[in-house]
């Protein structure tokens, strides 16, 4: 890892654009490098990973941890307890177990939907014709303050079609008046700056390639 990488994306982006450092695959002391420049947004994938490394840091308060890996069900209440933001809530069904959950446990996570917006096989998320006429209903669960829409484009785009498909994002996110879009990662952030995201969530670029 090569932590001028982190400062010289940090300075080419706008302030109002977030970075998520994505550790997932790397160890607590290479985020605990990346912390020390000034990054408190960290994210994981996989629960049992990410718990790990949240006891050894433990003592580090200013981190914020974010979920964004794919959720199952029986780990709802763990990812609950853990994790600030969850990014990554891809049907109605985990949304209201993770407001129930929410209320049991006195939290309140800031919730991304994840919406599908091409026909990527390997990605889920919400349909958005769904997600608007399930939106009075969402609107309604407790404990659970929905910031924003995540989603994650499939790989081998032009730079316009990621442009393109982070816009749909990002017009459907200010359709229901949700400020954040969670978009862009290593091989597309350029375009999803450019498309108004408010997240990008950048792993390899920032800690080097997961082995
Ligand atoms: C791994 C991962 C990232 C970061 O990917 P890079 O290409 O390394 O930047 C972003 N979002 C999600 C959901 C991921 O799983």
């Amino acid at each position: 890892m090569n932590s001028s990488n982190y400062l010289e994306i940090k300075n080419k982006i706008p302030l109002n654009v977030n970075i998520l450092a994505v550790s997932k695959g790397f160890k607590s002391q290479e985020i605990k490098i990346i912390q020390n420049l000034g990054q408190n947004d960290f994210g994981e994938s996989k629960f049992q990973e990410a718990f790990e490394k949240q006891l050894i840091l433990k003592d580090c308060n200013q981190i914020k941890w974010h979920f964004i890996g794919r959720i199952q069900s029986n780990k709802i209440r763990k990812i609950v307890q853990n994790f600030k933001y969850i990014h990554s809530v891809d049907s109605f069904e985990k949304l209201q177990k993770i407001s129930n959950i929410s209320c049991q446990e006195m939290k309140n996570p800031l919730i991304m939907l994840q919406v599908k917006l091409s026909d990527d096989p390997t990605k889920g998320g919400f349909n958005p014709e769904l997600l608007i006429l399930k939106w009075r209903e969402i609107k309604e669960l407790k404990n659970i303050r929905l910031t924003g829409l995540m989603t994650i484009n499939p790989k081998g785009l032009s730079s316009k079609e990621n442009y393109d498909l982070f816009k749909k994002c990002r017009s459907l996110a200010d359709s229901l008046q949700l400020p954040d879009c969670s978009m862009g990662m290593s091989g597309d952030w350029e375009e999803a700056i450019d498309a108004g995201s408010t997240w990008l969530r950048l792993g390899s670029l920032i800690f080097g390639d997961r082995s």
